[in-house]
This record gives C-alpha cells, structure tokens and sequence, in this order.
C-alpha cells in the first residue's frame, strides 16, 4: 500500500554515505568534463585557474576550482543578454530553445538573477519537491491553497507547477487580498496553506475578523511558509501551530540552486535536504574561502555545486548565505543534513576575530521569552565587519519586569552570549515595543553612525 512507503525515493534518500560520495563524484566528473567542453566561460575560468577537468576526479578536488560569486553571476548573465539574447549567463551550456521554465529571483538586492529549467531539470525538480513533500507528510490528493505572489519567484510558480506533478489538488490563489484568501479557503477547505510565516501570524487575528471563526476551524493539518527565516523560530512555530491547530513546515529553495530542496520535519530540528544526488553542498569560512569539516553544528557559507544540471549548471557558486549545519541524525529518522539559515555573509560581524551573526544574537535571546520579548538590535557605532568589544545589544525586556528582575536578565543575557557566541557584550535593556517592528527581516542592525546628529 502507498501508505506504508516511508521515503518518496528509498534508494537515494537512505543511500549510505560512502555510496553516495560515489555517485556525487561520478556525477561531478562528467558534470565538469561537460561544462569545460560546452562553455568557453568555464574554460576560460578552468584555464586561468590552471585545472584541467580530467584533474577533478573526485569532491575534494573541488576545491582547486575558484568560486562564482553572485557579482560574477551577474556580470555572466549581462554579458549573455548582450551577446545571445538570454538572461541565463554565459556559462549556459544548453540551447535557448532547450528551457521550459525561467525562474528569477526578486531582486531585493539588485538586478534579479535568473535561473532556467529545461525538461530534464524540471523533472528533477519534481523529483525533489515530491521527496520533501512525502517527507514533511503531505500526500498527493491533499488540497494546497498557494499563497504566494504567482510570479517567476521560487516560491511562486515553479512549487505550483511541481505540487501539481505530485498530485496535490492545487488552489493557486496567488495574493488577491486577505478577504478573499480567507473566502477562498473556506470554499476549498485546503490541507495546506501555503504562505510567508509573517503573513499566516498576520491572518491569526484576520481571520475571526473576516470570517468570524478561529484559525484552527479552517481545518489545515500544514502550514507550508517559506520566503523568510521565521519559520524554523521556535516561538513563531509555537504560535502559529497553537492558532491553527496544523504543523507548520519550513521550506527552502533558490532559483539558482535547487527550486524546493529543503523543508522542516516533525521535530523543527532545522530543514533536510532532499537533493544530495543533484545538488552538492560544502561550507566555506566566508573570510579564508576554507572548506569547514563536515561537523555537526558548523557554521559557514554554502557553496553548490550542479551535479548533473542541464541549464546554466553552477560550479561552486558562493551566494552569500550563512547557515548552522547539522550531520547528526535526526529524531524523524531521515539521515540527510539539516540547515538552519543564519543570515547573509554582509551581516556577518567580527568581534576579536570571533565572527557573530546579527540572527544568532536574536536566537539566544529568544531563548529568553517570556523575560524579553525577543525584539533585540545590535548597535554599531561605526561600519562593520570588524567590531571593538563590547558588543552592544539592545534588548526589548518583557512587561511588567522591574528592578532585581532586569538585573538578573542582563547577567543571565550576558553570560549565555558569552557561552553560546563567544563574545563580550554589552546589554542595553529597553522598554517593551520601544525597537521599531519592520515588515522586513533582517533588521536587526542599528547604525548610530547613519543616523542624523
Ligand atoms: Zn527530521
């Protein structure tokens, strides 16, 4: 019976190690024989980097081979409008009619990049997307009402078009307004919502408005959030869980790596990777450029690498985000590694040489709630990276929280940064909704030397 199957794809997704390695590094060869002989980018970058293919054999030999930044990608993907008419950059190796699908980031941070998927790739995508599915526990026939803004984002067509290949009933009701959402999903009694995490809390108290019933009657068993970190923040999970009476998901993806590899079990123990045999991921200490041990807990810049991708495959391509890493084994049982997204490199600060994260700092004092309310900011008297010890640390205390109280928050505050991030910080504690609340994640810096005097 189909119920009975515990894997989406048992072979890969319980593949031991060693065996895995293998296949990864047959893969790469080809992979990399493929694009020195179709692209003259990657041959003009083997060249100067002095490797030839047949010299990278196997996934430590990898790392002879220089990074793409995302500036480089850029600049690839400009040069190839200019010089073929397609976004996809010059390190494409397949035809422009050879894609089905382009995918695109949102560009907050510049000109979007792009991403293109041919059939083949598609159908890897479908294959992830079902395995994290399968995983997480949704199953073909389950109603998804999906919304995200239906566009060329990762989060918005390509995991409509790949839950449709599921089998999932799919209400792609896209982002019409939060009165018709709510109607939508009382007509279509969806399993699954599909939405950002600040959107669902959002809803938690339009919906008695709207509708005049409780978040849990809409009977969802899923919350499916991605597009912020919110959704792997123990607190968020907790009230979004308590409200809607389903089990929030955490899922991950980039137009430029893997659509939809990662998402969260049962246990909120960060998001599995589903694409092992597809996707190959090491972690770099962003300031050496140093491949980390594959160690549980480490902390460093992803760096992918396309096994077998047909349309602009990425050889070690660097795209700023910084993540914990964990190898143990999970309590779901699922072997693969897990991912907690920390931040982006440009955030990183270094205190004494120790490197701190804005996102990690807010973790701890998370830790913290009920005693604070888990709004902090970390105050920067002048640019980063480099950050003269104390690091200070604004944090909101909770209400109702005075004298004795405040004081042993700050000793309790600094003692566990000390213990859990290795610096010496400063606690500033600050009133309750006395730090602004921005839409945007992320926020967590203030800059005194920006502000007008
Ligand atoms: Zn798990």
């Amino acid at each position: 019976m189909a119920e009975a199957r515990k894997y989406w794809n048992e072979r890969i997704e319980t593949m031991p190690a060693g065996k895995m390695r293998l296949l990864q590094e047959e893969k790469l060869r080809k992979q990399v024989r493929r694009v020195y002989d179709k692209s003259d980018y990657y041959r003009r970058r083997f060249d100067q980097a002095g490797i030839a293919p047949e010299e990278i054999n196997t996934l430590d030999d990898l790392e002879k081979l220089p990074f793409i930044t995302t500036q480089e990608l850029r600049d690839s993907q400009q040069e190839s409008m200019a010089r073929d008419r397609h976004p996809f950059g010059l390190h494409n190796i397949t035809a422009r009619g050879e894609i089905r699908l382009v995918c695109a980031t949102s560009g907050t941070t510049g000109f979007p990049t792009f991403g293109g998927l041919t059939k083949a790739d598609l159908a890897v995508s479908y294959e992830l997307a079902a395995r994290c599915l399968w995983w997480a526990g949704i199953r073909p026939g389950d109603v998804l009402l999906h919304a995200f803004n239906l566009s060329m984002f990762s989060a918005g067509v390509p995991p409509v078009l790949m839950s449709i290949d599921y089998g999932a009933c799919v209400v792609p009701i896209g982002l019409p307004g939060t009165e018709k959402l709510i109607q939508m999903a009382r007509i279509t009694c969806p399993d699954v919502l599909g939405c950002t995490p600040s959107y669902a809390e959002y809803l938690i108290d339009k919906i008695p408005q709207t509708a005049g019933i409780s978040p849990s009657e809409l009977g969802l068993r899923f919350l499916m959030c991605t597009g912020e970190t919110g959704a792997g923040e123990p607190n968020i999970i907790a009230k979004l869980e308590q409200a809607y009476g389903a089990h929030v998901l955490d899922c991950h993806g980039a137009t430029e790596a893997a659509p939809f590899a990662y998402v969260s079990c049962q246990e909120h123990s960060g998001m599995h990777f589903f694409a092992p045999d597809h996707v190959f991921c090491e972690w770099i200490d962003p300031d050496t450029g140093r491949r980390l041990p594959e160690e549980d807990g480490i902390v460093g810049e992803k760096v992918v690498t396309h096994l077998d991708k047909e349309s602009a495959p990425l050889i070690r391509y660097r795209r700023g985000d910084i993540e914990r890493v964990h190898f143990s084994r999970c309590a779901c049982g699922h072997t693969s590694h897990r991912i907690q997204v920390i931040g982006r490199v440009d955030d990183m600060l270094k205190v004494k040489g120790v490197m701190v994260y804005p996102s990690a700092v807010k973790d701890v004092v998370n830790g913290f709630i009920p005693r604070t309310t888990g709004e902090i900011r970390v105050v920067l008297d002048k640019p980063g990276p480099r950050v003269d010890p104390p690091l200070k640390i604004k944090v909101e205390h909770a209400p109702g929280l005075a004298g004795q109280a405040l004081d042993e928050l700050k000793k309790d505050l600094r003692a566990k940064i000390q213990q859990m991030l290795r610096v010496n910080p400063e606690i500033i504690l600050v009133p309750p909704q006395s730090l602004a609340r921005s839409e945007h994640k992320g926020r967590l810096i203030e800059k005194t030397y920006e502000q007008p005097s």
